[in-house]
């Protein structure tokens, strides 16, 4: 389907800014990183976790465990309590307030409830993301269509959300999310509202993301997609990270 447009979106060796990242550098790191909500609500607890450019990795456990703690610390939503963060390089407490949409820039993101504008139709919510960053009306013409095309929805460019079915709209997102080849995409629960046979869709379209080059981190606590996809696994239980697996399942033994 998208065959020919896929080299546009293939080399991810060099990001936005400039600076080239290779296949095995660390992109995510966590050193000894805790984070106590309010006084007493410990969320992580002394988690170690690197993550290398272009790994796939799933973050699994129960729902309270800390899996959107990380993904938030990640994107700078709020600060560690104790331990530092890196992100593809940069020490984020390092990283001043007006320099955090910079950072943000690296990191396309997928949620659950999909966050597309409900009065911009397919191709506005992806022209969007462009115009905010700042991208050329040429590049943003050009790229919109071309990544609708790599998600499967090049046909439903002029519908509005509420037009479309829950994974199609989850297919937005992720268009959305990685239009401007961040090296990094992270998606919190991408399937968590949708039905099994359109969770697997969702999956193998991250997936085809993964081997452009961009890595991937996935919280879910969908154990059969985890288990069908055999990719690392890091798992948290109440806040401790205690198991991570290279081709994992969801409930491999420690
Ligand atoms: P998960 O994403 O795995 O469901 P979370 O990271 O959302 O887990 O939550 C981890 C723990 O932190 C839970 O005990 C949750 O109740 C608590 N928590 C999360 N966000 C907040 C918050 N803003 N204020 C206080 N406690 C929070």
């Amino acid at each position: 389907m998208a065959g020919s447009l896929e080299g546009d979106f293939e080399s991810n060796s060099e990001v936005s800014d400039g600076r080239q990242t290779t296949r095995g550098d660390v992109m995510i790191r966590f050193d000894n990183v805790t984070k106590v909500y309010g006084n007493d609500t410990v969320a992580l607890e002394r988690v170690n976790l690197g993550i290398d450019s272009g790994e796939f990795v799933f973050l699994v456990g129960a729902s309270g465990s800390g899996k959107s703690t990380i993904v938030r610390l990640i994107l700078k939503e709020m600060e560690p309590s104790a331990g530092s963060i890196y992100v593809n390089g940069t020490r984020l407490s390092s990283v001043p307030r007006r320099r955090i949409p910079r950072l943000r820039r690296d990191i396309g993101c997928v949620f659950q409830d999909f966050k597309l504008l409900p009065n911009k139709t397919v191709a506005e919510n992806v022209a969007y993301a462009m115009e905010v960053t700042g991208q050329k009306r040429r590049t943003i013409r050009t790229k919109v269509p071309q990544i609708l095309d790599l998600v499967g929805l090049s046909g439903k460019m002029e519908k509005f959300p509420d037009m479309l079915s829950g994974g199609e709209q989850q297919r937005v997102s992720i268009a959305r999310a990685f239009v401007s080849q961040p090296p990094i995409l992270v998606a919190d629960e991408p399937t968590g509202n949708l039905d099994p046979t359109t969770s697997v869709g969702i999956m193998q379209l991250l997936h085809r993301i993964n081997r452009t080059g961009t890595t991937v981190l996935v919280a879910t606590h969908d154990r059969e997609m985890v288990d069908v996809m055999r990719k690392r696994v890091v798992a948290l239980e109440e806040g401790r990270l205690v198991r991570d697996k290279v081709k994992g399942a969801y409930a491999d033994e420690v």
